[in-house]
């Protein structure tokens, strides 16, 4: 697959500051250990159900003590309506134990954070990013699909993309890339319907140029 150019990076990244200059995360949290709780919960789920639960859950818990103190059954039940919750449950009390025996401090690095029960890579680098606002992009289903799209990458999952972006991406988007492309697929580049006939991106992407030609059309009138 031809390497995408730096000009179409320019051009791809000043689109996505130019619709979303502010880029940051929907999740709702005041510190490092209820962000990390939030992206936790939000594997599977969207911002939108996570938030409606933390509003409540945050009023108890700021601190990994805090779920202890809680017991299990109140804490389970207290995410209830967010999916996978019994295994979520079960490994946040666990990573909640690891860090109230250690100094509480979230780890800043990727080999530690996935040490934590419950954390893989995609919430390890959605923390350090958000956190500790290191250059690392978190690969969900948005950002696989638009990058598959624009033609950034050919990959079948995300993990593959993954490793790729970390070379792609060119190191002055790397710290916008995260949020303006996780909300350029949530709101614009949607997985169903795509908005292609008001994107200034058509003619570098290639799900467009491959549209049936009665399709692209019509999309534009
Ligand atoms: S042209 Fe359509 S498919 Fe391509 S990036 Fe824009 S909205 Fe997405």
């Amino acid at each position: 697959m031809a390497k995408i150019s730096t000009k179409k990076f320019d051009q791809i990244f000043s689109y996505f500051l130019e619709l979303y200059p502010n880029a940051q995360t929907e999740l709702n949290f005041d510190n490092g250990f209820q962000l990390l709780v939030a992206v936790a919960l939000s594997a599977q789920a969207t911002d939108k159900q996570v938030n409606k639960v933390t509003a409540s859950l945050f009023q108890k818990v700021k601190k990994p003590e805090d779920i202890l103190q809680m017991g299990f059954e109140d804490f389970e039940q207290s995410i209830k309506s967010i999916g996978l919750y019994k295994s979520k449950a079960k490994n946040l009390r666990k990573t909640a134990q690891i860090l109230a025996q250690g100094d509480g401090v979230i780890p800043s690095t990727q080999d530690e954070l996935v040490k934590l029960p419950g954390v893989g890579e995609k919430t390890a680098k959605v923390i350090l990013h958000v956190l500790y606002h290191q250059p690392v992009i978190a690969v969900d289903t948005h950002v696989h699909r638009i990058c598959n799209r624009l033609g950034i990458v050919k990959t079948a999952q995300p993990l593959q993309t993954s490793k790729l972006l970390e070379t792609l991406i060119p190191n002055q988007y790397k710290q916008i890339a995260h949020h303006a492309m996780i909300l350029f697929g949530r709101y614009f580049c949607t997985a169903r319907n795509p908005k292609c006939a008001d994107c200034k991106l058509q003619e570098i992407c290639r799900y467009y140029k491959d549209l049936p030609k009665t399709k692209t059309s019509q999309k534009n009138r």
